[in-house]
């Protein structure tokens, strides 16, 4: 009752949450007191939470933020959002984000931008913005989010907190509506490395309903987070300090890795040479994947549907043009179009290529290395609008988050200092597959 009212009040300024469940979630509360007075306990019952509104929820809207999905109520739950109502969690309602988690500033959302709390002119970084502001302003002590090329932790620095990116199959993607299936990984988003881990244990498990899913998904990941750093090895890539990275975060970002070395770390220099190649990469696969899931919302079956229409062509065609958002569109275009016949070997094959490379660096790295650290941004929050009109400047936001993704490896993002101006800085941890317990170890240490 205290958050709902915390959420009625704050969230016509910050806009996180697109629906607010207040009936269910004073139900399933109820519930969870039934199950305590019982005797049951877990670490998790009881405690309140919230969905990023692109995992299906059966008794609530699912839009992905998109007019397309408007009236959409999904007829089943995701296996997180199942797993999580299992343990007990009591969700309080479904978070804003960009509009099919396309964008990297939460401002494509067919339902308005979501305010980053430690400045409202400033965005919460996206696609999980809603999820990261609603952290960050007490609204839920933890969320879920989604990232597909940076979404949980790009919004997790941008608001000070901690997010993780598993492990590629460690998380159901079962009812997780998808953008670029390769890609996606679900996770949990919360004030420390310590409530990430508690969340992680809940969401990590194997699902046949997912064919991605790794049978060795399930871990303890809050046994070894007290683990001493110790002869940890730190590699800091070259790649990752550049041209075009703010001062004060690369200032802050130093500042976290010598506190690691203060740790007990070792700390070295690494090369990951084809990590300038992942953003354009990403932008031909990440689209290609987009056009091919997304040709599901046809206006037909559950989507928003033209009524002005002439034909079944023109049904589609309407039903599309209006339904989705200016991005989402630029997306399917591109998407279709280095799918084409003709284009397919020059663009979409040389970008599989490109990816293999990529995953080498890191398999070359990771021999030498446990975790590899640097900036989860190249700066801090930007303010509403700023990158609205250069879609290329926008993608740029996740040029350190997005190679992580192509690799499939887990990488989480904690706050490391402010800036001057008073906004958050985030500091990347990358680890091998299914290193996802010594990230969270190494956070929680230094936090
Ligand atoms: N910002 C990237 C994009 O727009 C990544 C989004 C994501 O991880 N979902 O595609």
């Amino acid at each position: 009752e205290t958050l709902l009212q915390r959420i009625h009040t704050l969230n016509p300024q910050l806009n996180a949450f697109i629906t607010v469940a207040e009936a269910t979630a004073l139900a399933s509360a109820a519930e969870a007191d039934a199950r305590l007075a019982k005797g049951e306990s877990g670490p998790l019952l009881g405690l309140p939470m919230a969905h990023k509104d692109i995992f299906c929820t059966a008794d609530l809207p699912t839009t992905c933020a998109s007019k397309m999905l408007e009236n959409f109520v999904a007829p089943y739950s995701a296996t997180v959002v199942e797993r999580l109502a299992a343990a007990g969690m009591v969700m309080l309602g479904k978070l804003n984000m960009d509009e099919f988690a396309m964008g990297s500033s939460n401002e494509t959302s067919y339902f308005g931008p979501v305010h980053n709390p430690w400045n409202v002119d400033m965005v919460p970084g996206g696609s999980s913005g809603g999820s990261a502001a609603a952290v960050a302003a007490g609204l839920v002590p933890v969320a879920t989010g989604t990232d597909t090329g940076g979404s949980i932790r790009q919004p997790a620095a941008l608001c000070g907190i901690t997010g993780i990116k598993p492990t590629y199959g460690r998380v159901s993607r079962f009812g997780m509506i998808a953008f670029a299936s390769s890609l996606d990984q679900g996770g949990p988003m919360a004030r420390s490395a310590e409530d990430c881990a508690l969340l992680l244990d809940a969401m990590a498990a194997h699902d046949p309903r997912d064919s991605t899913s790794h049978p060795a998904a399930a871990s303890d990941f809050l046994r070894g987070l007290d683990r001493p750093l110790q002869g940890l090895r730190v590699g800091v890539p070259e790649e990752f300090f550049g041209e075009g990275l703010d001062p004060e975060v690369a200032a802050a970002v130093q500042a976290g890795i010598d506190q690691l070395a203060k740790l007990g770390a070792s700390v070295q220099s690494i090369r990951l040479p084809n990590n300038p190649h992942a953003v354009s990469t990403y932008y031909v696969l990440a689209p290609a994947e987009a056009s091919s899931n997304l040709s599901r919302f046809d206006g037909v079956r559950y989507t928003h549907r033209s009524h002005a229409v002439e034909n079944l062509d023109d049904l589609y065609r309407k039903s599309r043009y209006e339904g989705f958002g200016a991005e989402v569109r630029r997306r399917i275009l591109v998407g279709a179009y280095v799918l084409s016949a003709g284009y397919y070997d020059a663009y979409y094959l040389k970008a599989q290529q490109v990816r293999s490379l990529i995953r080498e660096d890191f398999r070359r790295a990771f021999a030498e290395v446990d975790v590899i650290v640097g900036p989860t941004t190249p700066g801090p929050a930007f303010g509403l609008g700023a990158k609205n009109a250069d879609p290329v400047s926008m993608y740029l936001a996740d040029i350190y988050t997005i190679a992580v993704n192509l690799a499939g490896i887990p990488a989480l993002s904690m706050p490391c200092g402010f800036t001057r101006s008073g906004l958050p800085i985030g500091m990347q941890l990358m680890g091998d597959y299914f290193a996802d317990d010594l990230l969270l170890n190494v956070a929680h240490r230094y936090q």
